[in-house]
C-alpha cells in the first residue's frame, strides 16, 4: 500500500507502493572519512539502501563530497541549525537532507535551502521526535504526546507544502511504541507522503530489535510506511538485518535465506543450536532470496512443522532425515551429515 505520493531520491523510489525501503545512519563521525566508507560499503552489502550522515561541520564538505561520489547507495545529510550546512550538502551530491525547517535561519535560509533542492531534484526529510516537543506543542495538543508528534511535523510541512515543495518525506519518532504508532497512522490519514518509520531510541540487542519490530511490525502490517530505520545501539548493519528481518517476518521483502529452527523439546534427537551453526556456515553464496532452510530437532514432528521449507533437516534415532517441502529426500549418520547437506545446498 503506502503513501499515494513518491520520491526519488538517487534513481531509487520511496513511497507510492514500492517496496518499503530500509535505511540506516553512519555511527562513524564524517571526520573519519575512510571510517565512513568502510561503514557505508558493509551497510550497503547488507542491503541498506539510503544512508544518513550527520554533517555537523561546513569543513567537513570534502568528506562529504568523497563519500557521496564513492557511495554505493544514495545519501542523506542530517542538519541542524544552519541552512548553509544543507546548502553545502547538497552542493556535495547529497540526494537528500534532514532538516527541520524551524531551524533554518528564517524564511529566507529555507527559502534558499527549497530552491536548492528543488533544482537539484533533492528531496527533503522533515519529522517530529518525541524527545524535542515542546511545552507549548504539548500543551496545544492537551498532553497526548501523539497529537504533539502529529503537530511537530505539520509545523515542518506547511512552510514546504505553502512554498510548492512537496518532494518530501515526514517522520514522526518516539521511543515509545504506542505514540509513534498513533501518530504515523493520523500521519498517514492526513497526508500522501512518504513516511519514514522508526521507533527512536530503541536499545540494544532484544529489547530494541523487539521494540521495533512490534512498532514497525503494526504500522507495516497495516500498509503504513514506506521507508524505515531500526535504530539500535550497536552495529549499524544490525538496524539493516534487522529490519529486513522485520520484513520478512511480514511477507513484505525476501532478503537473503531465511533460517527457521525449532525450539527444542524433550523429543529432540540432534543438538539443534549447534546445527544451526553448522549449517549456516555451510550455507553457499547466491541462494534466492526467500530461500528458507530448516533446522528440526526430530523427524516425528519436524518435517510436518517446516513442511514450507525449500530444504530442511531433521534429527532421528540414527542421525537425521533430510526433506523439501515436507517430504523426505534423503537420509544419514552423523558422519555424513555435512557432505550431504552441502551437496543439497548446491543443488538449491
Ligand atoms: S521439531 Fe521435534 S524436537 Fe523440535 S520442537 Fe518440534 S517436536 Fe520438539
Amino acid at each position: 500500500m503506502g503513501s499515494a505520493k513518491s520520491v526519488k531520491i538517487g534513481g531509487l523510489v520511496f513511497g507510492g507502493g514500492a517496496p518499503v525501503r530500509v535505511e540506516s545512519m553512519l555511527k562513524t563521525p564524517l571526520e573519519d572519512a575512510d571510517g565512513c566508507l568502510a561503514e557505508l560499503g558493509g551497510l550497503a552489502e547488507a542491503g541498506c539502501e539510503l544512508v544518513r550522515v550527520a554533517f555537523p561541520r561546513e569543513e567537513l564538505r570534502g568528506n562529504l563530497s568523497e563519500l557521496t561520489q564513492k557511495s554505493p547507495i544514495p545519501v542523506m545529510a542530517d542538519i541542524h541549525f544552519n541552512y548553509r550546512y544543507a546548502l553545502a550538502a547538497l552542493d556535495c551530491g547529497c540526494g537528500s537532507v534532514r532538516i527541520n525547517p524551524g531551524n533554518m535561519g528564517g524564511r529566507d535560509g529555507l527559502m534558499e535551502v527549497l530552491s536548492a533542492a528543488k533544482s537539484l531534484s533533492a528531496v527533503i526529510r522533515i519529522g517530529s521526535n518525541g524527545g524535542s516537543l515542546s511545552a507549548k506543542q504539548l500543551e496545544s495538543s492537551g498532553d497526548d504526546r501523539a497529537l504533539a508528534l502529529v503537530k511537530a511535523v505539520e509545523e515542518q510541512l506547511i512552510p514546504l507544502v505553502d512554498a510548492g515543495f512537496e518532494d518530501v518525506i515526514i517522520s514522526a519518532k518516539s521511543s515509545s511504541v504506542p505514540e509513534t504508532v498513533r501518530a504515523n497512522a493520523l500521519l498517514a490519514q492526513r497526508y500522501p507522503f512518504p513516511l519514514h518509520v522508526g521507533i527512536t531510541e530503541a536499545g540494544p540487542g532484544v529489547d530494541g530489535a523487539v521494540k521495533s519490530a512490534v512498532g514497525l511490525g503494526v504500522l507495516l502490517s497495516q500498509g503504513i510506511g514506506d521507508t524505515m530505520r531500526v535504530s539500535l545501539t550497536g552495529e549499524s548493519k544490525a538496524e539493516v538485518d534487522t529490519a529486513y528481518a522485520i520484513q520478512r517476518a511480514l511477507g513484505l521483502r525476501q532478503r537473503g535465506v531465511e533460517l527457521i529452527s525449532c525450539p527444542c523439546c524433550g523429543r529432540r534427537r540432534i543438538d539443534v543450536p549447534e546445527l544451526v551453526v553448522k549449517v549456516k556456515s555451510l550455507l553457499p553464496e547466491g541462494l534466492p532470496d526467500g530461500t528458507t532452510i530448516a533446522v528440526m530437532g526430530c523427524e516425528v514432528n519436524g518435517p510436518k512443522e517446516a513442511a514450507a521449507a525449500d530444504l530442511g533437516i531433521a534429527g532421528t534415532a540414527k542421525g537425521f532425515v533430510l526433506f523439501k517441502k515436507g517430504k523426505t529426500v534423503a537420509t544419514g549418520g552423523e558422519d555424513d551429515l555435512e557432505e550431504i547437506l552441502a551437496s543439497f545446498l548446491e543443488g538449491q
